[in-house]
């Protein structure tokens, strides 16, 4: 048994989140530093002065039954993903029930007949996709590293790419197909299409955020003795003979700032800042990750209104930036209630829209909602996070988690099989806990 350690762990999203937890099980006296005044980074609950009557998040999230290790952590804090999360086969399916989607069952079968009833596709398609996928399989899901997914999928029918393979990549790598990273992309249909049992599954929160992990894993880490400081923006990390000195407001006012190991789970772009004198070389390696935007708009569509699913696939478009649309009405629980009729838009990749401007992006997707159910909505809010998750690109070279001794990072932009997602984020986190 090794002696217990004092962890600081910077950043209190999901990695965080996941390192602090995992370090105070190992019996570790772990510091939890949270610049913002909510936990959750990326995917937290916005704070309550939204002009919306419920809790809004900083973006509508989708998880995978793939997403094992997440959910692991969810159960270990004290929550029920059932209770917080919709488990559903994956429907990739647009109003008019045209698309893909699985009947529960042993994955590849469940793949082969969601494709031979694929509504909307004609019999060349369905043909030409069991193909790629079969070669695909055949291959063990790898391709050359420098391959984009438009070029992994050049040989599908037009209609394919178009009404499957480019919304997929986007809602999935937040990139478009034209750069997104082919090795990757094999990598999360591998896992979300053809591993165990369940793993395509969509899970879909009908909780905030904030309910899904970040508040029970707040109360979790307080109970077991770790400190929690949200509000508390780590400004420098300096290294000592008798360790690591983490610079705050506080810590400059004289309080307790000695720790034996750093764990840095900031965002890319402060992560990059805070190990530049340390690890210059991560540090750049981090500095040249590109981001790409998510915007989501909220609209309200008369009340009583229903999707014919809680999740819909838009067809997408030069004027039609949305991809998928979310029924909150009908998903958000008893924990967070939304008003009957409030619908939430996903734009992924979005860069050129954030350029247009988030009121004409609003219209657009609002003109796209009307033109595709055929119903009126008028817009509550378009939210913007300009810098969503990185740009998937192929050959991509992320950092890994050893920066210097005694200083570990952890977030979704570090090396692994994942694009920038919840279940690369928490990985890392308890990764970043093993290396310690
Ligand atoms: C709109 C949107 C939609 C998304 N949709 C999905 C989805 O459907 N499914 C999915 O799996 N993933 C999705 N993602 C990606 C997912 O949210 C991220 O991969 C994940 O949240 C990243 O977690 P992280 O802990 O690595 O980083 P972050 O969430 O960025 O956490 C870093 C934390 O560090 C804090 N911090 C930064 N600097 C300092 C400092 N100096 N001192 C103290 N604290 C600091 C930040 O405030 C933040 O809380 C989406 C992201 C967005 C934005």
């Amino acid at each position: 048994m090794s002696p217990p350690l004092r962890v600081a762990v910077v950043g209190a999203g999901w990695a965080g989140l996941a390192a602090a937890v995992e370090a105070t099980s190992r019996g570790h006296h772990v510091t939890l530093f949270e610049m913002s005044a909510t936990a959750g980074g990326r995917a937290r609950r916005l704070p309550a002065d939204t002009g919306l009557d419920f809790p809004l998040d900083n973006g509508q999230h989708i998880l995978i039954g793939a997403y094992s290790t997440t959910l692991a952590l969810m159960r270990r804090v004290g929550v029920d993903p059932g209770r917080v999360l919709l488990r559903q086969p994956l429907a990739l399916q647009r109003a008019d029930g045209s698309g893909l989607a699985l009947l529960p069952g042993a994955p590849l079968l469940a793949f082969l007949r969601g494709v031979l009833a694929a509504r909307g596709w004609r019999w060349r398609d369905r043909a030409a996709l069991l193909a790629a996928a079969t070669g695909w399989a055949l291959r063990g899901f790898r391709c050359a590293p420098e391959l984009t997914v438009a070029a992994l999928c050049a040989g599908l029918p037009p209609a394919l790419r178009r009404g499957l393979i480019e919304p997929l990549c986007v809602a999935a790598l937040n990139t478009p197909a034209s750069l997104a990273s082919a090795q990757v992309f094999l990598r999360v249909l591998r896992d979300a299409l053809f591993s165990g049992p369940g793993s395509a599954d969509l899970l879909l929160p009908t909780a905030d955020l904030g309910a899904l992990l970040p508040d029970a894993a707040l109360d979790w880490l307080a109970k077991r003795g770790a400190t929690v400081a949200l509000g508390c923006r780590v400004a420098g990390l300096h290294r000592s003979a008798s360790g690591w000195q983490v610079e705050t407001a506080a810590s400059k006012a004289g309080g307790e700032d000695l720790f034996d190991r750093v764990i840095l789970a900031a965002s890319p772009t402060q992560a990059a800042h805070l190990a530049a004198a340390h690890a210059p070389g991560w540090s750049a390696q981090v500095s040249a990750l590109r981001f790409e935007p998510i915007i989501t708009v909220l609209m309200q569509a008369p009340p009583g209104t229903r999707l014919p699913q809680p999740m819909l696939m838009l067809e997408g478009g030069t004027l039609a930036p949305a991809e998928v649309l979310f029924d909150l009405g009908a998903l958000r629980g008893r924990a967070s209630p939304v008003a009957d009729g409030v619908l939430a838009a996903v734009v992924s990749g979005a860069s050129g829209w954030v350029e247009r401007g988030l009121p004409v992006t609003g219209q657009a997707v609002q003109a796209q909602v009307r033109r595709a159910l055929s119903i009126e909505v008028s817009v509550l809010k378009t939210h913007a996070e300009k810098r969503a998750t990185f740009l998937c690109v192929p050959g991509l070279d992320r950092g890994s988690a050893r920066l210097a001794p005694g200083l570990l990072a952890a977030g979704d932009h570090l090396a692994g099989p994942y694009p920038s997602t919840l279940e690369g984020a928490v990985r890392s986190g308890l990764a970043a806990v093993d290396l310690l």
